[in-house]
């Protein structure tokens, strides 16, 4: 059981449906890892990439990490029986010699490459990613067929912004989302609430909506911020501030009093429990967002499960940053609380298997061996196109 070849490439990603708008020089990496074994005649290729809101992290995989893969016997990447992959020992090769702390965007390289391993560990068992993590580290329970979501995007447009933002937000319900995240804090906030009262007209309900400050507001912000959204009874309010600023993290929940939402810029264990310990948030009400990408990948991620099962939050808590097919598979293996889905931004990443939409604002992960990036045409073209250079 080796690992034969690693590609990478960084390729630029769009927050719009229209790629020409600008996007900040937002890029991702792309994997393609090529493993020994052979299904249909064919080696087994995993693919991975570096989720989305961190740019591409080409220098760490290929000088790092994926020599580490490359380089690694068959006993520190092969499962007991020999069988397949074990994604746990593929991990603890990558990080070997790796000290704690100082996560920079190491992680994020980390995650790519562990997306991939477990995409081709999947593909060898020739089962669904769901599947394979629910049969290696779910509680014994069957994993969630379809499980809730709702649809990201709603960036500050450069032109007309309310009149884009309602036909993206119209163009999500047509699809059958019933909940969605739109984002704030890029602009005077007087311009934030038009944004969320011309959302708020075309849902079902208020707290039909989530908003994104995206970590921009300094402590004076958060609590304006705090007191103006507080009655428009939101589903939530995420990233409100610098992500290691507990103390305004912490007086902002208690000035806001509705759900927050919060962890997607934070990469370990050791600073979830921060942010559990002096964050101020309520394991009964709010949202936890850690990226299973960002985290060191799935092995880092179900650390900070773990740690803050210790603090009382409940797996329902979990709602996944990243707007991918690989969040959805850990959602439903996991039986964690929901997933985000970006329908109209980061394509081809964002969205569902082509053709696929939500039923009932619930969404099902593709049932196909691995994480079935090849269900998107255009996303299975861009990996391929990784072997062929
Ligand atoms: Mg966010």
């Amino acid at each position: 059981m080796r690992i034969v070849d690693v590609r990478e490439r960084s390729v630029p990603i769009s927050r719009y449906n229209d790629p020409a708008l600008p996007s900040g020089g937002l890029t991702t990496s792309i994997v393609a890892l090529t493993t020994d074994t052979v299904r249909d005649g064919k080696p087994v290729v995993g693919y991975g990439f570096a989720s989305i809101g961190r740019f591409a992290q080409g220098g760490l995989i290929r000088e790092r990490f994926a020599p580490r893969l490359l380089a690694a016997a068959d006993a520190d990447l092969a499962n007991g029986a020999g069988t397949n992959l074990d994604p746990f020992r593929a991990w603890k090769t990558m990080m070997k010699g790796e000290k704690p702390g100082g996560h920079g965007e190491r992680c994020v390289a980390v995650g790519t490459l562990d997306m991939a391993v477990w995409d081709a560990a999947a593909k060898i068992a020739g089962v669904p990613l769901y599947r394979l993590i629910a049969d290696l580290v779910g509680d014994g329970s069957a994993p969630h067929p379809t499980v809730p979501a709702y649809a990201g995007g709603g960036y500050s447009y450069p032109t007309d912004d309310l009149s884009q933002l309602s036909d993206e937000v119209r163009a999500m319900l047509a699809q059958g989302y019933t909940h969605v995240k739109i984002k704030i804090g890029g602009a005077p906030l007087e311009r934030d609430l038009k944004r969320i009262e011309a959302v708020q007209a075309l849902l079902a309900a208020p707290n039909h909506l989530a908003v994104d400050a995206m970590n921009s507001f300094n402590a004076e912000q958060c609590l304006a911020a705090a007191a103006a959204l507080r009655p428009h009874h939101l589903w939530w309010f995420e990233d409100i501030c610098d992500p290691l600023d507990f103390e305004t993290h912490a007086a902002t929940v208690i000035a806001y009093h509705g759900a927050i939402a919060a962890g997607e810029a934070l990469f370990s264990a050791a600073e979830a429990k921060l942010l559990d310990r002096y964050g101020g948030l309520r394991p009964a009400k709010d949202i936890l967002l850690f990226d299973p990408v960002h985290t060191y990948g799935l092995p880092g991620y179900l650390q900070i499960i773990e740690t803050l099962k210790g603090g009382g939050w409940p797996r329902s808590a979990f709602w996944p940053h990243g707007g991918h097919l690989f969040s959805l598979h850990v959602v439903s293996a996991l039986g964690l609380g929901g997933c985000e889905v970006n329908p109209f931004s980061f394509a081809p990443f964002g969205g569902l298997s082509d053709g696929v939409t939500p039923q009932g604002g619930r969404v099902a992960p593709p049932e196909v061996p691995g994480i079935g990036f090849e269900t998107k045409a255009k996303l299975r073209d861009l990996f391929g196109s990784l072997s062929t250079e």
